[in-house]
């Protein structure tokens, strides 16, 4: 509850802060369209598609994990800056359901990139009865869409329509840029079809179990350590099951993320005899790897990589 009170309370303060402001021409005026996407894929697509057209910004650090990410005073007043506000979902961006309802949707476009595209809904067995109460409105469906790559090509296209929207004197040339970057997401596509082709197995172990979307479209078996929330820790009896689980199919590689504390996986690792390799949600990108040249692409081919030690003898 006391969550949902500080952002009722900074709404408000939002509120009062535009009541006071009678001039309505804010925006910084270099004449180029301001887009605010919340965490990494929303900005790197978003990027692709407006090339130089627009500035393209990142709200969320990168090296902040987003799921538990809450915006400020001042972070809301960027996104009522901006011309468009892309983000991924409402059961990621949780907070976006309490801001777009403070800001002046007159004068910032907001577009949920996972529009459209039907959401898994979570096992909700581990669902704590007081924790159902706090959350009783929430859907807790998976937001982790981008990491298809066929789902990413339609969220690339629903920022494309926005943007379109927005900006219609650009359309041609959002359209000729979103279609050159949709053809490089059709590649990896096919990248992970020709690679994934003969396994052996086709179960994997993750502590962030983000790979829904991936492992249904390649008709892979993702088993969780814990939610899907990254710093969920596991129950002595789940760690348990995962043993048993892994010992009888064989499984010798335990995934992890960068962002979080690998200590989960490495006690499970430890414990199996079996190897810890990255996988890598894309929830952010660091400036050192975006400098090294790593990108979406780049992070996917890397995870099909590693995806590939588990799924051949
Ligand atoms: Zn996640």
């Amino acid at each position: 509850m006391k969550k949902r009170y500080g952002l009722l309370l900074v709404s408000m303060i939002v509120l009062i802060l535009a009541a006071c402001s009678n001039d309505t021409s804010e925006k910084e005026d270099d004449g180029k369209l301001k887009i605010m996407t919340t965490f990494y894929p929303m900005y790197e697509f978003t990027k692709n598609i407006a090339g130089d057209k627009a500035d393209v910004e990142l709200l969320i650090p990168s090296t902040i994990e987003p799921h538990d990410w809450e915006p400020t005073p001042k972070d809301i007043g960027n996104i009522q800056k901006a011309d468009l506000f892309v983000y991924n979902s409402a059961d990621m961006e949780t907070w976006v359901s309490d801001i777009t309802a403070s800001i002046d949707s007159s004068d910032v476009a907001v577009v949920e990139a996972s529009k459209g595209i039907k959401l898994i809904e979570e096992d909700e067995e581990a669902e704590e009865s007081e924790e159902e109460h706090e959350h009783e409105h929430s859907h807790h469906a998976d937001p982790h869409v981008w990491l298809s790559p066929v789902l990413a090509q339609q969220e690339v296209q629903t920022i494309t329509d926005a943007l379109v929207k927005v900006d219609p004197d650009n359309k041609e040339y959002y359209e000729t840029e979103s279609s050159k970057y949709i053809e490089k997401l059709k590649a990896l596509d096919e990248e992970y079809k020709t690679e994934l082709k003969g396994i052996t197995s086709n179960e994997f172990i993750t502590q962030h179990t983000a790979f829904s979307y991936l492992a249904k479209e390649y008709g892979l078996v993702q088993v969780p350590i814990a939610g899907l929330s990254p710093d969920e820790e596991p129950s002595a009896a789940k760690l348990a099951e995962l043993k048993k689980f892994a010992e009888e199919h064989e499984i010798n590689v335990i995934y992890f993320e960068e962002l979080t504390s690998s200590k989960v996986a490495e006690t499970l690792a430890n414990e199996l005899g079996a190897d810890t390799e990255v996988l890598n949600a894309l929830e952010g990108l660091s400036d050192e790897q975006q400098k090294a040249g790593e990108d979406y692409i780049t992070v996917m081919e890397e995870n099909l990589t590693q995806l590939k030690k588990s799924f051949f003898e």
